[in-house]
């Protein structure tokens, strides 16, 4: 990069020109006390308002998001959000507003969100606290705990995660004080039920199941699996992360899961990545209401107030309220799309990964070739057998323009790409994407280098990922290079 370029600040230059003062100047010194001075001149950059635009908007364009194309990132709902809802998100009486004042507005929103979750995913009731999904795990975990502690079962503290699952599944399970047991996925990517069976004892606090799973299958048993879990006194958790595949089709209540959580960053409108707030509700079947963090909004005497003093619960998981902002989105998302609307959300989500995934299965390798939900895994082992990787591959993505899949997840597909198209894409788009990835595979078999060294048209190269993560380097100065 040309560093003369990079370094913008130019002695004396402004982004501000006021008119000479024409009332007595105060000195700095009678407006702030001494001792709270700076000792020397703070050295900022000194840049006109333009070139401080250019600057924040040259780095924006220099980042690939969701406005810059599609962005195919299995199991994490990348999907376009209306902009409506960002501008219903910043409306004065929901940014002005300070959690502690328990404004009446505010909490109707919340009330009624409650609601519609509860009435989304078949709970009885809901919470809005926990600050993103792996944290409603963290929350439902111990929800669980609590219950069968207080049923004098103590020694209930296994639960069950089948191989497919999200990494955060066994670090919540960890968190919350109890200990996963892996459970194997057969050979069509669903719940071995032989090996569920094969580690259900006393000891058993519940299972943890994604459905449709992280493979984007539904898992079929799952009437049976829930009769298994509950004749053996446990509970069944649902990781809600893949709710934008069934919204309005069916409902992880009405499958038997006692606890949920969803991510309303995923499927209810909130853009995400970049380690931005989430929010992760929780909802519960009746048994375990007791058990829900405090407070809850609660409706009595025509109004909506904070309540639940409740002797079991296991106490408040975040200050306040939660991300109330993402609370909004979300409450904006599901009005105006309707119960009808919802639903189809999740028909396209669905149609589009199964349209996606019939253009690759020509010339890729489609890991579990049945119908999929809203995602599927290809797999780059043929590739990876002709010195290529699937990392190159995602590499080379990038020089097209198209945002890679999540790789090397599932941990149980090798070279795995997960696609999630989500149902924001147009066929056009996915058509590009089939093209894409057809001329990507043929230069990885005729010209391979080209694939190994990509990328090469992005603002920086490949990059130590380890690295950039653990010892991220966020500022720069000359005077340092
Ligand atoms: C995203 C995701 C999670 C974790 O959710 P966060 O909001 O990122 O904490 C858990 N499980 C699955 C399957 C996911 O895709």
């Amino acid at each position: 990069m040309n560093q003369v370029i990079f370094e913008k600040s130019i002695p004396g230059r402004s982004a501000y020109s006021l008119p000479a003062c024409d009332v007595p100047a105060r000195k700095t010194e009678d407006l702030i006390p001494n001792q709270m001075l700076r000792a020397n001149v703070a050295e900022l950059p000194e840049l006109s308002e333009v070139d401080v635009l250019r600057h924040f908007v040259g780095l924006s364009q220099k980042n690939y998001g969701v406005l810059s194309g599609i962005y195919p990132l299995g199991s994490c709902t990348m999907k376009y959000n209306p902009i409506v809802n960002e501008r219903v998100a910043g409306l004065d009486g929901f940014t002005g507003t300070h959690p502690s004042m328990d404004c009446p507005g505010n909490l109707r929103l919340m009330g009624e969100l409650q609601a519609m979750l509860a009435e989304i995913t078949g709970m009885d009731a809901v919470t809005l606290q926990p600050a993103a999904g792996s944290h409603g795990e963290m929350t439902g975990l111990m929800i669980m705990k609590a219950y069968h502690e207080k049923r004098g079962e103590p020694q209930r503290t296994k639960i069950l995660v089948p191989d497919s699952a999200h990494g955060t599944n066994p670090a919540s399970v960890t968190m919350a004080g109890l200990q996963t047991v892996q459970i194997k996925s057969d050979l069509s990517g669903n719940v071995d039920l032989d090996d569920l069976r094969a580690h259900i004892d006393g000891q058993l606090a519940g299972l943890m199941l994604t459905n449709p799973n992280t493979l984007g299958l539904f898992e079929v048993n799952i009437q049976e699996i829930a009769a298994l879990i509950h004749a053996a006194g446990g509970l069944l958790y649902y990781d809600g992360a893949n709710q934008n595949a069934i919204c309005g089709i069916t409902r992880p209540g009405d499958m038997g899961f006692d606890v949920i959580h969803l991510n309303l960053h995923k499927t209810f409108s909130t853009p995400h990545g970049g380690g931005g707030p989430g929010s992760g509700p929780v909802g519960v079947k009746q048994a375990l209401v007791p058990f829900l963090p405090v407070p809850t909004v609660v409706y009595d005497d025509g109004s909506y107030r904070f309540g639940g003093d409740n002797p079991d619960s296991i106490g408040k998981v975040r200050s306040f309220y939660g991300n109330f902002a993402i609370m909004v989105r979300a409450y904006a998302y599901i009005r105006s799309m309707g119960a009808q609307g919802l639903k189809a959300v999740s028909e396209n989500a669905v149609l589009n990964a199964n349209y996606l995934m019939a253009g690759l299965r020509d010339f890729m390798k489609i890991e579990y070739d049945r119908t999929c939900m809203h995602e599927f895994v290809a797999s780059g082992l043929p590739q990876k057998e002709q010195g290529v990787s699937t990392l190159d591959i995602a590499k080379r993505m990038l020089d097209y323009n198209v945002h890679p899949p999540t790789v090397y997840f599932p941990l149980i597909v090798r070279e795995a790409m997960m696609f999630e198209p989500t149902e924001t894409e147009s066929k056009q788009t996915l058509d590009a994407l089939v093209e894409t990835m057809q001329t990507i595979l043929t230069e990885a078999a005729e010209n391979p280098e080209l694939v190994k060294t990509a990328p090469h048209n992005r603002p920086v190269g490949r990059l130590d990922e380890l690295k950039a993560a653990r010892k991220p380097v966020l500022t720069w100065d000359q005077r340092t290079p």
